[in-house]
């Protein structure tokens, strides 16, 4: 049997990142940065005021309550226009640019609209003394030009990707999105929502694993189900290497006499088949076809799921340009045992977590831990690694690996 380890070395070695590409912003949401952003603008642009209220030189309100002239009005997108001087304010928005002559900004919630004074002058009352610069946002206290923004390796999250806006960054070089082929294979398998033949089961892995190929930031090319045939999986896989930048199948990896996708990927790629010194998931296969990667995960669904999670996933991140490959692992207070027999391999139990009072990660198994059993796996927060041997006790901590 294959350490996990090994495997995933050998494997995350075969699927080094793709080139990068230039890409409008707007087409990039969700990939990897391939090179640094240098900011090229300042924001804020101007000073500008962080409330509605009243610009002022603070020396003017020194001492309250104080009432000024009102010599101005400034909004939001307008440019200022007239100066504050002795005695002046100039009612200001959120947003709007410091006119000259105010250094600070007292909200409007310490201010009272007065009567016009003798010669026509609005005139408003405030009662709160502000410092230089209260409610005042600086020009480039967010960002400065030439600030080294975001480096390689960082994901175009949403809010990212609202720097990006900010700085007006037109264009980004990214390593571009993967396109991937998934397939199950089986004559067993139903698709259709057609009544269920004799022998007949209903397909549930390639609609699940197209699933997490999209979580995981792929666009994902949905081959269906491919028949047990030798000819008809050949034609399938050789479009899917031409169309595609790697190949996610389920099924017939395992020492059956039916495992087709077996037989063909030996007869035309270049294939390491593994049994792997874990459970579930032990058959698993990778190599490539015409150079591209082609995962082939075991049938059984729970297996399926556990496979692409260890194996599929941490590579089709890696050529995505990701630098965290495996999901986030925390190390968690067993509430139910977690047991086993010792086989030699490292088990992936699937469990549900939460954290309690303890301000710990607590889990507990799913209430079914066969390979078949999708159901009970489906509503697992985490796997546990749950090393060789007898398994492990009510109180003692484990690694697990958290899903979501
Ligand atoms: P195989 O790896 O092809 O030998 O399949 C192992 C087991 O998984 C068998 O019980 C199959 O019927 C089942 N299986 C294979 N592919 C799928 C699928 N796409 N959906 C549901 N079950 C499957
Ligand atoms: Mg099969």
């Amino acid at each position: 049997m294959t350490p996990l380890e090994d495997a995933q070395a050998f494997v995350l070695e075969s699927c080094p990142p793709r080139t990068p590409v230039t890409l409008p912003r707007e087409r990039a949401g969700g990939l990897v940065l391939a090179d640094v952003v240098v900011s090229t603008e300042t924001v804020p642009p101007f000073d500008n005021s962080a409330m509605d209220g009243y610009a002022v030189r603070s020396a003017d309100v020194a001492t309250v309550p104080v009432d000024l002239t009102v010599v101005g009005e400034i909004a939001a997108g307008a440019a200022p226009d007239g100066e504050v001087g002795p005695g002046e304010t100039i009612r200001i928005m959120t947003g709007a640019p410091m006119p000259p002559g105010a250094d600070a900004v007292v909200m409007v919630e310490y201010s009272e609209r007065l009567d016009a004074d003798a010669a026509g002058n609005e005139r408003v009352r405030l009662s709160e003394s502000v410092a230089a610069g209260a409610a005042v946002r600086r020009a480039g206290d967010d960002v400065v030009v030439g600030e080294e923004l975001f480096f390689e390796g960082t994901q175009i999250t949403p809010a990212v990707e609202g720097v990006l806006a900010s700085v007006n960054a037109q264009q980004v070089k990214v390593y571009p999105r993967l396109r991937v082929a998934v397939l199950s294979t089986g004559d067993e398998l139903i698709i259709d929502g057609s009544p269920l033949e004799p022998g007949q089961i209903r397909e549930s892995n390639k609609t699940m694993l197209a699933g997490m190929l999209t979580a995981a930031g792929c666009d994902v090319v949905d081959l269906g189900v491919v028949r047990d045939d030798e000819a008809e999986l050949e034609r399938v896989l050789r479009g899917a290497a031409a169309d595609c930048d790697a190949i996610v199948s389920s099924g017939g990896v395992s020492m059956g006499d039916y495992d087709v996708v077996k037989a063909v990927l030996a007869k035309i790629a270049d294939m390491t088949w593994m049994q792997m010194a874990i459970k579930p998931a032990k058959p698993f296969a990778f190599g490539k076809l015409d150079g591209v990667p082609v995962f082939g995960l075991p049938g059984n669904p729970v297996s399926s799921m556990v496979s692409f999670e260890l194996m599929a996933r941490p590579a089709l991140r890696r050529m995505m340009g990701h630098t965290q490959l495996a999901r986030t692992s925390v190390v968690a207070i067993v509430d139910h045992e977690l047991r086993r027999a010792p086989d030699g391999k490292v088990y992936f139990m699937r469990v549900n977590g939460h954290f309690a009072d303890d301000g710990r990660y607590h889990v507990a198994p799913v209430n079914a831990q066969g390979s078949h059993q999708l159901a009970a796996t489906a509503s697992a927060d985490a796997m546990a690694i749950v090393p060789d041997g007898t398994g492990i006790e009510v109180g003692s901590e484990v690694a697990v690996l958290l899903l979501h």
